[in-house]
């Protein structure tokens, strides 16, 4: 993805107030990151760990939303699949929260789905971080279209938060 700026980032905030995207916590050392190695930029907040965010270029727009994690002990120890990047990782995938945009998230309606915990899916794509055994299948697929699928899946998600 092209790298993006934290004023970027910040006014892409889909589902939380401008005050809340202001004030949340952006990784340091954007322009050192990675991008050409990245279908979309997630992060969890160091100081909030429950809080997690992600950011990507969806259609030529930048779409970013707010997560929470969920904390249900269950389920934390069996093997789960990450809906976004379709990793299978025992412990490494957590249900991800994010509250509807507009009005329908301030009455406390959210949308869940099971994504890397530590949301660095372009990695795991790439066997650049490894998620153990058998935690990626054997795909003829190009990282091309293993990317394209994992931009595909975080749109769907999109358009569910942003209904
Ligand atoms: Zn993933």
């Amino acid at each position: 993805m092209k790298p993006l700026t934290e004023q970027e980032i910040r006014a892409a905030f889909l589902n939380c107030t401008k005050g809340e995207a202001k004030r949340l916590n952006v990784p340091r050392g954007l322009p050192e990151l990675p991008w050409e190695e990245l279908d979309f930029l997630g992060w969890r907040d160091p100081q909030a760990p429950e809080r997690a965010y992600l950011v990507a270029e969806l259609d030529g727009r930048l779409a970013a939303v707010a997560l929470r994690l969920s904390t249900g002990g269950a389920g934390q120890a069996r093997r789960s699949m990450c809906s976004l990047c379709l990793t299978t990782h025992s412990g490494g995938v957590s249900l991800m929260v994010a509250p509807l945009a507009g009005k329908a998230g301030q009455q406390g309606n959210s949308v869940g789905a099971y994504m890397c915990t530590d949301l660095a899916c372009s990695l795991y794509v790439r066997g650049k971080r490894e998620a153990g055994a058998g935690g990626r299948l054997h795909e003829s697929l190009t990282l091309a279209e293993k990317s394209e699928r994992t931009l595909a899946n975080l749109a769907a998600f999109v358009a569910k938060v942003t209904v």
